[in-house]
């Protein structure tokens, strides 16, 4: 193979030459991508052939794109706020940067289709500046991923969105009544994606009964944070703000329970496109239907998952949902079984406990019914 052109300056050689030998074993697959790839390929072409483009040129900002590859100090660390294609939108805290995605982290990760997604921390290179190129730049690295919503699409698992940090799981006091059932099923999701679970009672003036304050407190015992709020009078809203500020959530919960008061409350204007919302205003137009952060404020952001049912239970393994459990998983090195499930055993420590009311029943009927739930 010949070598590259010895024009081509040399920090941009470091990027290109992965990308030609790339090229070849991508052009034989026959797949569904194959469209979307030859795009990429395109894409890639015309801003190759710009190189070459005298200087002054108005094309010559994307050559400076592929081929100033800074390092250390002239990087920038943002959050990519939603992925359009081969496009990231990279918040930096200040601005909304739209950055291309470079080929060889797209190349690295072919397999897991989303080399960059929604809530990535990345680094990233920028354009010089220079009026209209301002807000265009290209990662050039990803972070490790902590905390994420996934789904399972066929046989994979596949991240909607990364690090987040806590979901907050809104029931409410009243209409529609609090179901324990489905909180446990909301922090069992929660914990199996490595997201801190928050438990929060909306329209707690509706409360007249106390029963939902009793709900809380038994969370609260388990160690979970709790809060009770409404929108209605305000109540509890600066703290859910405080508990939101600088931090990744997503707020999940039945419909009704008052999620979009609450983050009006928090925030006037503050919308997430729910599953309604998009059916009723998007039909039909090229809108995103992933995930997408939506930037609080007061620092911190919220996950947007119109249409995607937020927190999946479908890809938590049935082994690994009594450690989920942080009640029943206490007493499970006691049960006789070592493969005890706690469903039908003789001698079930965990049956033992429930029968002493030392684990609450629902709990144990929220466990059983995820159990024997079909997958
Ligand atoms: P979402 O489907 O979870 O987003 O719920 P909405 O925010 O649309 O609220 C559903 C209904 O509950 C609306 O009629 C709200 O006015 C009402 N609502 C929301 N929060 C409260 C609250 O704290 N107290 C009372 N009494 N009603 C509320
Ligand atoms: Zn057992």
């Amino acid at each position: 193979m010949p070598p590259e052109h010895d024009d081509t300056p040399r920090k941009g050689k470091k990027v290109r030459v992965p990308f030609r030998r790339n090229r070849s074993p991508r052009r034989r697959r026959k797949d569904w991508t194959q469209q979307s790839r030859d795009s990429e390929d395109q894409n890639v072409d015309s801003v190759r052939g710009e190189q070459v483009v005298p200087r002054g040129d108005l094309s010559r900002q994307r050559t400076v794109i592929v081929h100033d590859v800074p390092t250390g100090d002239a990087l920038r660390s943002g959050t990519v706020v939603a992925v359009r294609g081969l496009f990231a939108d990279v918040d930096d805290g200040q601005h909304i940067w739209s950055c291309t995605i470079r080929r060889i982290l797209r190349t690295r990760s072919i397999d897991e289709r989303n080399s960059v997604t929604v809530g990535d921390h990345v680094r990233f290179s920028m354009g010089t500046g220079r009026k209209g190129v301002a807000e265009e730049g290209a990662i050039e690295s990803v972070e490790l991923r902590r905390g994420q919503l996934s789904r399972r699409a066929g046989r994979r698992t596949q991240i909607i969105v990364a690090n987040v940090d806590q979901a907050i799981i809104v029931s409410s006091a009243a209409r529609p009544d609090p179901k324990p059932h489905l909180i446990d099923r909301y922090i069992v999701s929660a914990l199996a994606g490595a997201i801190t679970p928050v438990i929060c009672m909306n329209k707690i003036d509706l409360d007249t009964e106390d029963f939902a304050a009793g709900l809380l407190e038994r969370y609260e015992k388990l160690g979970y944070s709790t809060l009770g709020t409404s929108a209605e009078t305000g109540q509890g809203v600066d703290t859910l703000r405080d508990m939101l500020k600088g931090k990744e959530s997503v707020i999940a919960g039945q419909s009704g329970v008052g999620k979009s008061s609450l983050l009006n409350a928090v925030q006037p204007g503050l919308e997430l496109r729910t599953g309604d919302v998009i059916h009723k205003y998007d039909k039909g137009r090229h809108t995103t239907t992933t995930a997408t952060l939506i930037r609080l404020d007061i620092g911190g952001y919220v996950v947007d998952t119109p249409g995607i049912r937020a927190l999946d239970l479908s890809i938590v393994p049935r082994g690994e949902l009594e450690a989920h459990f942080v009640d029943l998983a206490r007493f499970v090195p006691d049960c006789k079984f070592p493969d005890c499930t706690h469903i039908h055993e003789a001698n079930c420590a965990v049956k033992d406990a429930v029968e002493r009311g030392d684990i609450h029943p629902e709990r144990y009927d929220s466990y059983v019914r995820l159990f024997t739930e079909p997958a």
